[in-house]
């Protein structure tokens, strides 16, 4: 599957395209892991762009559909790319060092597995998030 490109994205979901949006969105395509804001902020910050910019863009993706989020511990919310490369799948968070790993093999079975759950429910957003500690902090 070819990649998604960032100002496609944009223009079939009619989100308005400026260019921290467009480089916010393929920080996050490019991405194999879930990102922060904060983590995107240190990537954007020499452009210019400012962290209440970054967490609009955000905002808007995720209205939009293009990312999905994934709540960790308290406040912290992690964003992923949510197009067809990337269905939904479990997380593990580990509360030892705070790294959020997606759980593989993720694929369209799992994910139509869980809309199976769901029924006739009409689902907005799936998130589960195991937790406890990774291999590098049990190990
Ligand atoms: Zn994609
Ligand atoms: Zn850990
Ligand atoms: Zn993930």
């Amino acid at each position: 599957m070819e990649k998604c490109k960032a100002d496609n994205l944009l223009k079939v979901t009619n989100t308005v395209k400026t260019e921290p949006r467009e480089e916010l969105l393929r920080l996050i395509l490019n991405s194999d892991a879930p990102v922060t804001a904060s983590d995107l902020h240190s990537m954007v910050k020499d452009k210019g762009t400012d962290l209440a910019t970054v967490y609009r863009a955000l905002k808007v993706f995720t209205e939009k559909g293009l990312v999905r989020t994934v709540h960790a511990e308290g406040s912290q919310v992690f964003y992923e790319k949510s197009c067809e490369h990337n269905p939904p799948h479990p997380h593990f968070f580990c509360e030892s060092c705070g790294k959020l790993e997606c759980m593989k093999p993720y694929g369209f079975d799992e994910s139509a597995l869980f809309m199976r759950l769901a029924k006739d429910r009409d689902v907005r957003s799936v998130e589960l998030v195991i937790k406890g500690r990774c291999t590098v902090c049990t190990g």
